[in-house]
């Protein structure tokens, strides 16, 4: 494995790979989320770029930039160990100049939900996967539907840019209990995560009612908001289209369920497509 911390040795590892290239790009701390995807990509592709970089574009101001968790010893190992040919690993100045131009998240898709709880912050992801994107020259990027919205508004860049380069949404991984693997869960103490199980058990009660034939979104927000009283704060409880758009009955095949909830500390994610 080479590890490329610039921009020109990233370049040089690629010249040898002749092939088809599969990309994951994260900001390390690496759990068996991440590895589902490199494990994914791995097999997909002739060659493997993971990415680790903590980019500072998304994090809004007084957010946990620096005390996000940093394993770079451990990544490395890991990735070493699930075949990855290049671990790109750049430091800010690599990634950055002063005074870039921008891009922006579209109004709508961009500003709900995580967008309007965390403005500014799709801005830099995008930012940074283009980036990322480009310097990869990957054939496949590989992106969690643990971040939805993330993952929905990078495919509506890359089809608005013409970037040529196939978005692969991969499933959520989640422990054994059910809480979605995330690096920001080492933030949890054992009270917060039993907790932090109301999350996918809210979803839980979702699918049973809309398997049981309720389609109506508010009464299926309702009995959600329920299960998530434990938390410290739920944030949002949405039930969306595959583009955002809010539902009031669910689509079945075209329908998204997104939590945000606080737990302690960290604010927790997860989701449900159906
Ligand atoms: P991050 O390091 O948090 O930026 O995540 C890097 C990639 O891993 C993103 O595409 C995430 O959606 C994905 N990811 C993070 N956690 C999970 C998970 N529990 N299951 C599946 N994918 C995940």
């Amino acid at each position: 494995m080479i590890i490329a911390t610039t921009i020109e040795a990233l370049q040089e590892a690629k010249e040898s790979l002749k092939g088809s290239i599969g990309f994951v790009p994260t900001m390390g701390a690496l759990h068996q989320g991440h590895l589902s995807l490199i494990q994914q990509a791995r097999a997909e592709n002739e060659h493997l770029i993971v990415s680790v970089f903590v980019n500072p574009t998304q994090f809004l101001e007084g957010e946990d930039l620096d005390a996000y968790p940093r394993r770079e010893q451990a990544d490395i190992k890991i990735c070493e160990l699930a075949g990855v040919d290049i671990l790109f690993m750049p430091g800010i100045d690599v990634m950055y100049e002063k005074d870039e131009l921008s891009i922006a998240a579209p109004a709508i898709r961009g500003y709900v939900l995580e967008g309007e709880r965390r403005p500014g912050h799709f801005d830099g992801m995008l930012q940074v996967v283009m980036k990322l994107l480009n310097l990869s020259s990957a054939d496949r990027a590989y992106f969690g539907k643990k971040d939805a919205q993330q993952l929905s508004l990078i495919d509506q860049m890359v089809k608005h840019y013409f970037m040529d380069v196939q978005i692969v949404p991969c499933e959520i991984v989640r422990d054994e209990k059910g809480l979605a693997l995330s690096s920001r869960n080492v933030y949890l103490s054992e009270e917060e995560k039993e907790r932090a199980l109301s999350l996918s058990r809210a979803l839980k009660t979702a699918t049973r009612m809309v398997m049981a034939g309720e389609l109506n979104c508010e009464r299926l927000k309702t009995e959600m908001r329920e299960v998530l009283a434990v938390t410290d704060e739920v944030e949002y409880v949405a039930i969306v289209d595959r583009s955002f758009g809010l539902l009031e009955e669910v689509e079945i095949g075209n329908t998204i369920i997104l939590i945000a909830a606080r737990v302690g500390k960290p604010r927790l994610i997860d989701n449900l497509w159906i």
